[in-house]
């Protein structure tokens, strides 16, 4: 019996890779030579990046986000930090394609992208959560910083306009609904962005250009009450 690692290799035999490697090849992504030991991680590594992006922005796409948004409902139920969701519209975007056409909106739709990562931490996660709407997820922000943080990012939008191929400012604004993660609960996907929802939906229904927040609950979970929840086990057998 020998304990040898097994012999890096490519693609083991018969391994069909001529579709993934043409997408590869398309998005502009680049490989190690097919000769080389580290390829075939290489290729792996490539298409597992290319399916958790966004096409025209780079951002994190829909799938992407879903499972950071996962991963931070664990860490708030664990460990309890408070945790941001920002949900981001673009005001009135239908208009941008109308007048100036799709293209230009594609534009639009690409600068706002970049502006929302630039206004943000390493840390965060920016996502294009569907057509002209992005979803922000903000680790470790105090909660009486959630607002001014939503309201930097709508005026950074609001103060600098994207621009037509030929240079034309096209000025556009966006809507923010935002809401933290309930505190040592476990929450879930649906529910945490259904409450972000609702407060972009009273954001556009109040006139659009601006950021609602969820007010937190009055009680917050005290220490002592934290580590009886986390210690609970210990009173099982006094109940039975
Ligand atoms: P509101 O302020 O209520 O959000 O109005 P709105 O016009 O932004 O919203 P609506 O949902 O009516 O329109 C969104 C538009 O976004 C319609 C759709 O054609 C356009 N859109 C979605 N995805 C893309 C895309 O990838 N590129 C471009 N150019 N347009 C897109
Ligand atoms: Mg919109
Ligand atoms: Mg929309």
């Amino acid at each position: 019996m020998s304990s040898d690692p097994p012999e890096p290799s490519s693609a083991p035999s018969g391994l069909r890779l001529d579709a993934a490697l043409q997408l590869l090849l398309q998005s502009g992504r680049e490989l190690p030579g097919r000769d080389d030991p580290a390829w075939l991680q290489a290729v792996l590594d490539a298409l597992c990046d290319l399916s958790s992006r966004d096409a025209l922005t780079g951002l994190a796409n829909r799938r992407q986000f879903e499972l950071a948004l996962a991963r931070e409902i664990d860490r708030v139920a664990r460990a309890g930090e408070p945790v941001l969701l920002l949900m981001v519209d673009i005001d009135h975007f239908k208009r941008v394609n109308d007048v100036h056409g799709h293209l230009v909106g594609d534009r639009v739709i690409q600068a706002v992208a970049s502006r929302l990562t630039e206004c943000v931490r390493p840390m965060d996660t920016v996502a294009r959560y569907g057509g002209e709407e992005f979803a922000i997820i903000l680790p470790n922000c105090p909660p009486t910083f959630g607002h001014a943080v939503a309201e930097r990012i709508r005026g950074s939008i609001e103060q600098q306009p994207a621009t037509t191929e030929a240079g034309v400012p096209i000025r556009v604004t966006i809507s923010l609904g935002a809401a933290f993660a309930p505190q040592w609960v476990r929450s879930t996907v649906p529910l945490w962005l259904a409450r972000a929802d609702r407060q972009l939906y009273r954001a556009k229904a109040g006139g659009r250009n601006r950021t609602c927040l969820e007010q937190m609950p009055d009680s917050q979970v005290s220490a002592e009450e934290k580590s009886l929840l986390l210690s609970f086990s210990q009173y099982d057998f006094e109940f039975e």
